[in-house]
C-alpha cells in the first residue's frame, strides 16, 4: 500500500500537492541544512480519505511506526520522560496545498499528561515551565479536539490572574499554572469531554481534529474569498516540540527577508520573549520588532540575517518564516512566499532581478497583474486633513473613508444598506474574515506588523492600521473610546494604512502617484505583448489618465453618459418628449453642439491613438425622472410633469435591459442616430484644421441580426459620402449576434465584444440581481468564480470563439476587440490574448491588462499567485 507519513528525510522530492506548503518548506528547509525540529508528514492524501470515509485504515500502524523513528532522532520516548531526559512532546500542525494562514487548527505541546508534567519539570529544572506548558495544551486540545471556546480557557485565565493581582500571563507561578490547569481539567470533566491522559489517545484525536478543521466554516470562507479549490484537504504535521516559553533566553518570532508592506531589502519581523508561537500569531501580545535583539541577542540576530540570506537563495522568493529561540538555539518552523501588497511585490520583483535572483521574465510573471490597481490607491491629503484622532502600525496601505463597525454583522449590515465600513476590533481572528472582508478599512488594538490583522489585510488588499494601543474597544457594547473621544458603530472614520493614522469624518484624500518601479517593471514586460490595450473611458479626464497609464487609444466611449449632465439632460428630455419634427431637430441641434465639443476634447486627449465611440445604448426612460418623482410634481401642479409623466408611462418596461434600446432605438429614431455619428466627425474635421491627427471609430450596439448592421451601415455612410468614412463597427454582445458573425463580419470594420451583456444574455442573469445568489453559487462550489467579474472560457468563450473564427473567415480585414469589464481583469486578458487584437480596461485596470497580456505572451501559463 501506498505510504501516507513520511519523515522529513523521507519526503525529499514529493509535492506541494501531497505535503502541503508548511510539510514542503520544513522538508525543504531540513534539506538545505536549516535548523528544523524531526517531524512527520501525514499527507492531504490522508485527509481527502479521512473526509470521504470517515477513516483511514492503517493509518495509526504507520504514525505509530514514524513515531517510533522520531523517538530515534530526538532520543526520548513520546509522553514519557525519564530521569534527565523530557518526555517527547509534539506539535500537530495543519497545512493545505495553499496557505491559509490562521484558517484550520494547530495544537501545540501534545503527548503531556499529569506524569509528563512531572518528568518535564524534574528534567527542565523548571516546573513553571511545565505547568505552563500543560495549560496551553489543555486549552488548544480543549478547544480544536473538545470543542469547547477559546474564550472559556481565556476567561478562566483572566479570572486567575485577576484573583493574583497580576497583568501579565509571565507574572503566574508555577503554583497558579498548576492550580490553572487542574481547573480546566476540572472544567473539561463536567462538561462531558474529559481530557485524555493518554499521548497516544490524544495524537490520534488531534489528527482526526486538523483533518477535519479544513471544513470549518471560516476555511471555506477563506477558500471562497481565494478561489481555492474545496477538494484538496490539509496534510498534518506532526512534529517535535521545542520550546520559546524557557525563560527570556528563550522566544518565537516571525520574520520576512524583505519587507511586506514597501518591499526593501532588509530583515522584517516581531519576536516575543519568552513566549510558544500562538501568541504573536493571534496577536495576543504586541511583540517587539526584530531590530531590537541587536541590542541584546547580536549573535541570534546575526543568525537571523543569514537564515534570510539562505532561504532566498533556496526559495528565490521573498519567504515569510517562523522560528523559536530555546535557550538561545535557533529553530525554524515554516517559511513561505510570503503575502505582499502590490507595492512590495514590484519592487521585490524588481530588485530580485537585479540582484541577478531571478530573471526578468520570472519577475514579469511573478506580479499578480490583478493587483496593480492597489498601487495606485490613495493616500490622506495631509495639507487639508485635520488633526489625526489617534495613530496605530502602518499595516496595509491605501486609505478609506467608511462608518465605524464593531463586528461580522455589523458590516453586513452597514453594507446591505450601501455604507463602507471600517472594521474595529481589538484585535483579529480568522472569525473575523466577512468583516475584513465586506470593510473598506480595518483597525485594531491590539497585535504587530504580523498579526492576523495585518497579515489577512494585505492580502485581501484593505487598507489597515493596527497596535494603535490608545484605542478601548468594546465589540460588545459597540463602540471604542480614544482620549475621551467614543466612536460608535455607524460614525464616520477616515484611516490611512500607509501612515498609520486615524480622523474623525470623511477627510479629503490624494490620488497615487505612478511608480518608477513599476514603469521599469512594464519597460521588460512590455515586448512580450501582441495584445493591444486601450481604455474604457467617456471623459477628457479619464481619457488623459488612461493614456498616462499607457492605453493605446479608448476601445469603448460611451456616449449616454454626456446626456445625463445637468446641462443637458432637459435637452435630452424635450426630445424625448418632442411631438414634431421642429421640435425634434431644435433638441437634438443643441445636444449636437454639447457632443461635438465632447467627442473633441477626448479625441484631442488621445490625438493620434483611435477612440471607438459607441452610439446611444440605454433606453430613452433613463433620461426620465422616477415614476414616483414625477406623480409628486404632478400632484403639485406642475404642467410639465404631466407630459412627462405620461411619456414615462409609455415607455416604461417590464424588463429594460432586453428592450427598446441600442441599435432597436437608433434605427428606428434615426434622427439621433445621424445626430452622433456627425457629431463625431464634425469634431474630427474641425481638430485636423487645427493639425491634429484623430482617429474616430463608431460602433453600434445591441444587434443581433445582421439586417439591423446593414441598416445602421446605410444611415452611416450617407455621412461619410459627406464627411469621408471612418472605421464603422459593431459590438457583439447578443448570443444571437456572435452565431451569426459570419454574416455580420463583411458588413463591418471591426467587432467589439460587449461581455458585459454577452455574459448576462448567455446565463440569463442580470447583473444587477446576480448579487442575491451568485456569491452563494461560488460558495456552494457551483461557479468556480463569478462569470460577472471574470470571464466565463467555457461558455460565453465558447461563443467568443465561434465568432472570432467566423467573423475572420468572412471578413480577413475584421479587427477584433473586447471592451467589457472583463477586459481589466488578469484571467479573462489571459484568455483573449491569443484570440483578439485588443482588450479595453477601465483607466485603473489599463495596467493590469498590459501586464497581464505581456504574461499570456511569456507564458501560457496560469500566473503565480502569492497565498
Ligand atoms: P499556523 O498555520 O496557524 O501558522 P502553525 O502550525 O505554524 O500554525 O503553528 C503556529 C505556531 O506554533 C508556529 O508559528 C510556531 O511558533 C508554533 N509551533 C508549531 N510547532 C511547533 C514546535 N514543534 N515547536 C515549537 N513551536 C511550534
Ligand atoms: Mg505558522
Ligand atoms: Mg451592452
Amino acid at each position: 500500500m501506498e505510504s501516507r507519513v513520511f519523515l522529513l528525510s523521507e519526503a525529499q522530492g514529493l509535492s506541494k500537492e501531497l505535503l502541503g506548503g508548511k510539510g514542503y518548506g520544513l522538508v525543504a528547509m531540513s534539506g538545505a541544512g536549516l535548523p528544523v525540529p524531526p517531524a512527520l508528514i501525514v499527507t492531504t492524501e490522508a485527509c481527502r480519505q479521512y473526509l470521504k470515509r470517515g477513516e483511514v485504515p492503517g493509518l495509526w500502524e504507520e504514525v505509530e511506526a514514524k513515531m517510533a523513528a522520531l523517538e530515534g532522532l530526538t532520543g526520548k520516548r513520546f509522553g514519557q520522560g525519564e530521569g534527565k531526559t523530557p518526555p517527547l512532546l509534539v506539535s500537530v500542525r495543519s497545512g493545505a496545498p495553499v496557505s491559509m494562514p490562521g484558517m484550520m487548527d494547530t495544537i501545540l505541546n501534545l503527548g503531556l499528561t499529569l506524569e509528563g508534567v512531572e518528568a518535564l519539570a524534574r528534567a527542565a529544572e523548571n516546573p513553571r515551565f511545565a505547568w505552563d506548558t500543560f495549560r496551553r495544551l489543555l486549552a488548544m486540545y480543549g478547544e480544536v479536539v473538545l470543542g469547547e471556546k477559546a474564550e472559556v480557557f481565556e476567561g478562566m485565565l483572566a479570572a486567575l490572574k485577576a484573583e493574583r493581582r497580576v497583568e501579565a500571563d509571565t507574572a503566574l507561578s508555577a503554583e497558579d499554572l498548576e492550580e490553572l490547569s487542574f481547573r480546566y481539567l476540572r472544567h473539561l470533566e463536567a462538561r462531558g469531554t474529559p481530557f485524555p491522559m493518554d499521548p497516544w489517545a490524544q495524537l490520534f484525536a488531534a489528527i482526526e481534529a486538523v483533518f477535519r478543521s479544513w471544513l470549518n466554516p471560516r476555511a471555506r470562507t477563506y477558500r471562497r474569498i481565494y478561489g481555492i479549490p474545496e477538494d484538496l484537504g490539509t496534510a498534518v504535521v506532526v512534529q517535535a516540540m521545542v520550546y520559546g516559553n524557557l525563560g527570556e533566553d528563550s522566544g518565537t518570532g516571525v520574520g520576512f527577508t524583505r519587507s511586506p508592506v514597501t518591499g526593501e531589502k532588509r530583515l522584517y519581523g516581531e519576536y516575543l520573549r519568552n513566549a510558544q508561537g500562538e501568541d504573536v500569531v493571534a496577536g495576543i501580545r504586541t511583540p517587539e520588532p526584530l531590530e531590537r535583539l541587536q541590542d541584546y541577542a547580536p549573535a541570534l540576530y546575526a543568525e537571523l540575517l543569514e537564515v534570510a540570506e539562505r532561504l532566498e537563495r533556496h526559495f528565490r522568493d521573498m519567504q515569510d518564516f517562523e522560528f523559536t529561540v530555546e535557550k538561545g538555539r535557533l529553530y525554524l518552523l515554516q517559511t513561505r512566499s510570503g503575502k505582499r501588497t502590490a507595492k512590495a511585490a514590484v519592487r521585490i520583483a524588481v530588485e530580485m532581478a537585479e540582484e541577478g535572483l531571478i530573471s526578468k521574465e520570472e519577475a514579469v510573471l511573478r506580479v499578480e497583474a490583478n493587483a496593480l490597481p492597489g498601487l495606485l490607491k490613495p493616500s490622506v491629503d495631509r495639507d487639508k486633513a485635520p488633526k489625526p484622532l489617534l495613530k496605530g502600525l502602518p499595516a496595509s496601505p491605501g486609505a478609506a473613508s467608511g462608518h465605524a463597525v464593531f463586528s461580522n454583522e455589523g458590516a453586513e449590515r452597514l453594507n446591505a444598506q450601501g455604507l463602507p465600513t471600517i472594521l474595529i476590533r481589538p484585535e483579529t481572528t480568522p472569525e473575523d474574515i466577512t468583516g475584513m472582508y465586506l470593510s473598506r478599512g480595518i483597525l485594531t488594538a491590539r497585535g504587530g506588523l504580523t498579526s492576523h490583522a495585518a497579515v489577512v489585510a494585505r492580502g485581501l488588499g484593505v487598507p489597515a492600521v493596527v497596535g494603535a494601543e490608545v484605542l478601548r474597544v468594546y465589540p460588545e457594547e459597540g463602540r471604542a473610546v480614544v482620549d475621551g473621544v467614543e466612536i460608535r458603530e455607524g460614525d464616520l472614520l477616515t484611516l490611512d494604512g500607509s501612515t498609520g493614522e486615524i480622523y474623525l469624518g470623511a477627510v479629503p484624500l490624494v490620488e497615487a502617484e505612478g511608480e518608477a518601479l513599476l514603469q521599469k517593471l512594464l519597460s521588460w514586460a512590455e515586448p512580450f505583448r501582441r495584445l493591444g490595450v486601450r481604455a474604457n473611458a467617456d471623459t477628457p479626464e479619464d481619457a488623459r489618465r488612461a493614456r498616462a497609464f499607457g492605453a493605446e487609444g479608448i476601445g469603448l466611449c460611451r456616449t449616454e453618459h454626456m446626456f445625463f449632465q445637468e446641462e443637458r439632460l432637459p435637452w435630452v428630455r424635450r426630445l424625448i418628449l418632442a411631438q414634431t419634427e421642429e421640435e425634434e431637430r431644435e433638441a437634438l441641434e443643441e445636444l449636437f453642439r454639447f457632443q461635438k465639443e465632447d467627442f473633441k476634447e477626448i479625441l484631442r486627449a488621445m490625438d493620434g491613438l483611435p477612440v471607438t465611440v459607441r452610439l446611444l445604448d440605454p433606453p430613452l426612460h433613463e433620461f426620465l425622472p422616477p415614476l414616483a418623482e414625477l406623480e409628486e410634481a404632478v400632484k403639485a401642479g406642475n404642467g410639465e410633469a404631466a407630459r412627462l409623466l405620461e411619456r414615462a408611462k409609455a415607455l416604461q418596461e417590464a424588463n429594460p435591459m432586453l428592450g427598446f434600446r441600442g441599435v432597436r432605438l437608433l434605427l428606428l429614431r434615426p434622427a439621433i442616430f445621424r445626430m452622433q455619428l456627425k457629431a463625431l466627425l464634425e469634431a474630427a474635421k474641425e481638430l485636423k484644421e487645427e493639425g491634429l491627427d484623430p482617429h474616430p471609430e463608431v460602433m453600434v450596439p445591441l444587434v443581433a441580426d445582421p439586417k439591423e448592421v446593414e441598416r445602421a451601415r446605410l444611415l452611416a455612410e450617407e455621412l461619410f459620402a459627406q464627411y469621408g468614412p471612418i472605421p464603422f463597427g459593431t459590438m457583439i454582445e447578443t448570443p444571437r449576434a456572435a452565431l451569426l458573425a459570419g454574416e455580420i463580419a463583411p458588413l463591418v470594420d471591426f467587432f467589439s465584444f460587449g461581455t458585459n451583456d454577452l455574459t448576462q444574455m448567455t446565463f440569463g442573469l442580470s447583473r444587477d440581481d446576480a448579487g442575491k445568489f451568485l456569491p452563494r453559487y461560488v460558495e456552494e462550489g457551483l461557479f468556480p468564480f463569478d462569470p460577472t467579474e471574470r470571464l466565463d472560457e467555457k461558455g460565453v468563450g465558447k461563443l467568443l470563439r465561434l465568432a472570432v473564427e467566423e467573423g475572420r473567415r468572412a471578413n480577413p480585414r475584421l479587427k477584433l476587440g473586447l471592451c467589457g469589464e472583463h477586459g481589466g481583469e488578469a484571467g479573462s486578458v489571459r484568455f483573449v490574448a491569443e484570440l483578439l487584437d485588443y482588450t479595453s480596461a477601465s483607466p485603473y485596470r489599463v495596467l493590469t491588462a498590459r501586464l497581464a497580456a505581456a504574461q499570456a505572451g511569456l507564458r501560457r501559463a496560469p500566473l503565480p499567485v502569492y497565498r
